[in-house]
């Protein structure tokens, strides 16, 4: 079975993600299921400048449609809750629709960057307190930006360890080198392989165990065929013979199963 523990669907900015899109290229490429978020969740444009009015969406409509999306799709799309600090907020409102949805929910996505918040503010901490208290694991945006800095991740995960943290991209536009070090010393921070290259995998493999990391690829926000990039066919395919079995399943579903929670 494979997972991709990190894909999208939405169409925002020059974001262009429709839902058939990411099924027909998890069907051509053989990926059984998806956790997905969707990207119209962003509060900030690609220069930091907050969207206009007629272009931000409502925190609870985005997420409702992601719980719609994976109710078309039965086991095959599990979907997280993209959070919207400066214009949503853990409001009652929406206290009361993750408890309603909770069942069907897997967790909370932060992207730092597109929503200009960092993971380790006062604006997002109350996002977290919400995780603790509904056992959600937490799913973060991670590069070489400050505001998205995996030091960050860290230092919550170190805060509130009963709570779980996935440092997507280990550190995008980075050698990954801190975010692999974070991840060995912390037991409560995991990484995906979104746009990581499969040494660094190999390395945080090495040095934190073969539990700590997920096959992901934000899918599809290259387009339908972006499964076929040479890092992406790397974990798919080259490494399905060449890598210890007991790890590449781990990698390439068990460990989102257990960190998601996911019913497969
Ligand atoms: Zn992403």
């Amino acid at each position: 079975m494979v997972i991709d523990a990190h894909a999208h669907f939405g169409s925002i900015l020059d974001f262009y993600m429709p839902e058939n899109m990411l099924i027909q290229s998890m069907d051509k490429y053989g990926i059984d299921c998806a956790v997905v978020s969707n990207i119209q969740g962003i509060e900030f444009d690609h220069d930091k400048h907050p969207l206009a009015k007629d272009r931000l969406r409502n925190q609870i409509d985005i997420n409702y449609a992601a719980i719609e999306f994976s109710r078309k799709f039965p086991g095959r799309i599990y979907p997280l809750v993209w959070v919207m600090p400066h214009t949503g907020g853990v409001s009652e409102e929406f206290c009361r629709f993750v408890l309603e949805n909770r069942s069907g929910i897997y967790g909370l996505k932060l992207h730092p960057y597109l929503n200009q918040a960092p993971i380790d503010s006062a604006l997002v901490e109350p996002y977290i307190r919400l995780a603790a208290e509904y056992d959600l694991p937490v799913v973060v945006h991670t590069a070489s930006t400050d505001e998205s800095s995996p030091r960050r991740v860290f230092n919550m995960a170190v805060k509130y360890p009963c709570v779980k943290f996935v440092m997507v991209h280990l550190g995008l536009y980075t050698d990954h080198e801190e975010s692999i070090d974070l991840i060995a010393k912390q037991p409560n921070l995991y990484g995906d392989t979104t746009w990581v290259a499969p040494e660094s995998t190999l390395k945080l493999i090495e040095k934190a165990g073969p539990d700590r990391v997920m096959f992901g690829s934000d899918a599809p926000i290259s387009g339908p065929d972006g499964y076929s990039n040479p890092i992406y066919q790397t974990y798919l395919e080259k490494w399905k013979t060449l890598f210890n079995t007991h790890d590449y399943e781990k990698l390439m579903s068990g460990n989102a199963v257990k960190f998601f929670g996911l019913p497969v």
